[in-house]
């Protein structure tokens, strides 16, 4: 990770675009409205502020799931009596399942602590919010939140590319593309899979739904995937094996010349790749631009308990042949 300003990549923060080349590609509707997760809480004097922040710097904070940096863990509140508590955020309901299991994290704290009011019925965001507007309404809704910038612009910062070696397989697989249209291929669509651990000897695949006998679900992308299985076997190895972690694909990279359909984006989740480059958003399939067919954003999708990093090339003319957007790639 490096700061933001020693980054010799250019990052054009507020549009998302790296070397005026790749355009990231991310869900921007779910900002809107936050997650939200319970958490536990109790409620202490003010002078007993300085133990509950020992007690969540040694005892939650590092170990919770969720990551806590962007709320405020203390609010005060006014008693009817006008006398002031601390509400305090203690750890979220992941951290700690049940009332018992809080307690006697604190009883093992501090025996003497005195606190009031345990319980889970607060909800916090889960992230941080990406504008300081939203920053104030949610803090307004839910719980007090502190702005540290849009959380976006770290995970833009800490991006790392290769252009050089990126604009090589673009370049590649736009060729083969045209010579794939030329040959007569109506699905003139080509996608390369990068290996992190022997990049030089990347694996190139192309759609085969017209030729005879095949399936109308050979995509490149499943073509591709079932490419690296068979080489993974020709290798000797056991696909579930340590290396991979039972994960075909694990932090490869895919370039591809259309944008994904749901299929193709899904079965990318499933093999657990690490980045996707697009040249061509196709907006009636695609799967991944919040733009494209229904939007699901499969890269990044919340139901799913993985995601990967997508990119659209938006640098210097790169032409795939063009193909009806209904087609599903
Ligand atoms: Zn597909």
């Amino acid at each position: 990770m490096v700061k933001k300003a020693l980054n010799p990549l250019k990052i054009d923060f507020k549009k998302g675009i790296i070397e005026n080349k790749l355009q990231q590609i991310r869900n921007s509707r779910t900002t809107t409205t936050p997650d939200l997760i319970k958490v536990w809480t109790i409620e202490v004097n003010p002078k007993d502020s300085k133990y509950v922040l020992d007690l969540i710097r040694t005892k939650t904070q590092k170990q919770d799931p969720i990551s806590m940096l962007h709320i405020k863990r203390i609010r005060k509140i006014t008693n009817s009596d006008t006398s002031v508590s601390l509400v305090v955020v203690i750890g979220s309901v992941e951290l700690f399942e049940d009332k018992n299991s809080v307690q006697s994290m604190l009883h093992s704290f501090r025996k003497d602590l005195k606190y009031s009011n345990l319980s889970s019925s607060h909800e916090i965001p889960k992230e941080g919010p990406q504008t300081k507007e939203l920053m104030l309404q949610w803090s307004d809704e839910y719980w007090p939140l502190v702005w540290r910038g849009n959380p976006n612009d770290q995970i833009l910062n800490d991006y790392t590319f290769n252009m050089p070696f990126i604009e090589d397989i673009l370049l590649k697989i736009h060729r083969l593309s045209q010579e794939q249209y030329e040959n007569g291929n109506i699905y003139p669509i080509v996608t390369a899979f990068v290996d992190p651990n022997d990049s030089t000897n990347c694996i190139y695949a192309c759609d085969t739904r017209a030729q005879q006998e095949s399936s109308p679900l050979d995509h490149s992308i499943r073509i591709g995937i079932n490419a690296v299985s068979k080489r993974l076997k020709e290798r000797k190895k056991v696909i579930d094996n340590a290396h991979t972690e039972g994960y075909l694909c694990l932090d490869f990279d895919v370039y591809t010349t259309h944008e994904p359909c749901s299929m193709c984006s899904m079965a990318l989740i499933h093999s657990r790749i690490k980045r996707c480059i697009f040249i061509q958003p196709m907006t009636m399939t695609g799967s991944l631009k919040h733009k494209s067919g229904d939007g699901y954003c499969m890269h990044q999708h919340k139901l799913l308990n993985s995601s990967y990093e997508a990119f659209q090339w938006v640098g210097d003319k790169l032409d795939p042949p063009e193909i009806s957007q209904s087609t599903c790639c």
